[in-house]
C-alpha cells in the first residue's frame, strides 16, 4: 500500500465515522468541517492530502507550521497549539485560523502581528481567531478559563485586525466527554449570543468526534486518525 493509498484509506474511515456521527445526532453533515491535523508528519503527506481534495490543515508548533507553509504555498494552515508570544508575528503571517487564543496579552500580540501582516501585503484580511476554552483551568492543556473567557471575546472582537469566529475546546484529560462537551456547548451559547459572528465551534478529535458533533461542533481535528500513529519527535 502506498502512503496515498493509506491517507486515502484514514480519509475515507474518518468521513464515514463523521457522516455517522451527524446522522445519529440529527445533524447536517454539510455543518462539520473535518479538519486534517498534520502535525510531526512531513510536508510531503500534506502534499498527498491536497492531491486527495483537503485543502485545509491544523498544525501545533510555530516553527514546523511556518517551514510546512513556506514549501506548500496552496495549503491553508490553522495554528492549533500553544502559541509563545514571541512567535505571534510569524504566525499571523502564515496562519489562516487560530483555534488558541487563550489571554489578552497574546490576543494583544496577535493583532501587533496581523496589523503588520495586512500592512505588508502578507494577509489580505483580519486574522481568524478561536477562543480556547478550558474547563479545568490546567496550564499544560491550554485555554482560558470561564471566569476570564467574556473579557478575552472582548479583546478579541476590538482588536481591528482579528475577527472571533468562535471557540476551540479541548476535555480535560481523565474527564467525561460526555459532560465535558456538554459543558463546552453551553459556554459557547453564552458567546454566540454576544458575539453572533463567532460561530465555529472546534471541538472533537479521532477519539471522541462522536460525542463533540453530538453536542453541535462545527470543526472536528482528527490526526490519528487519517495519518495514522504520529512519529515521536517533531519537524523539522
Ligand atoms: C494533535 C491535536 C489534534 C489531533 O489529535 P488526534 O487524537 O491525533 O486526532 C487535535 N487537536 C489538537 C489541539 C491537537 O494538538
Amino acid at each position: 500500500m502506498t502512503r496515498s493509498d493509506e491517507l486515502a484509506a484514514g480519509l475515507a474511515s474518518t468521513r464515514a465515522k463523521l457522516a455517522a456521527a451527524c446522522e445519529a445526532a440529527g445533524r447536517d453533515p454539510g455543518e462539520v468541517s473535518l479538519l486534517p491535523v498534520t502535525k510531526f508528519f512531513p510536508a510531503s503527506d500534506v502534499a498527498l492530502l491536497q492531491a486527495l481534495g483537503c485543502t485545509e490543515f491544523g498544525e501545533n508548533r510555530e516553527q514546523e507550521a511556518a517551514a510546512k507553509a513556506a514549501e506548500l504555498a496552496d495549503a491553508r494552515f490553522h495554528m492549533l497549539g500553544h502559541i509563545q508570544r514571541n512567535k505571534a508575528k510569524s504566525v499571523a503571517r502564515w496562519a489562516a485560523m487560530v483555534h488558541s487564543v487563550d489571554s489578552p496579552r497574546l490576543a494583544d500580540a496577535l493583532e501587533r502581528g496581523a496589523a503588520a501582516a495586512l500592512d505588508g501585503g502578507l494577509r489580505d484580511g483580519p486574522l481568524p481567531v478561536l477562543v480556547q476554552i478550558s474547563l479545568d483551568g490546567d496550564p499544560a492543556r491550554g485555554g482560558v478559563p470561564r471566569a476570564d473567557l467574556d473579557e478575552l471575546c472582548e479583546t478579541v472582537a476590538e482588536a481591528p485586525s482579528l475577527a472571533l469566529r468562535g471557540v476551540m475546546g479541548v476535555p480535560p484529560l481523565e474527564a467525561d466527554p460526555e459532560a465535558a462537551f456538554a459543558e463546552l456547548a453551553e459556554i459557547r451559547a453564552g458567546v454566540l449570543e454576544r458575539h453572533p459572528g463567532a460561530g465555529v465551534f472546534s471541538a472533537g478529535m479521532s477519539g471522541d468526534l462522536e460525542v463533540a458533533v453530538k453536542f453541535g461542533s462545527t470543526c472536528v481535528r482528527v490526526g490519528t486518525g487519517i495519518l495514522g500513529r504520529r512519529p515521536l519527535t517533531s519537524l523539522p
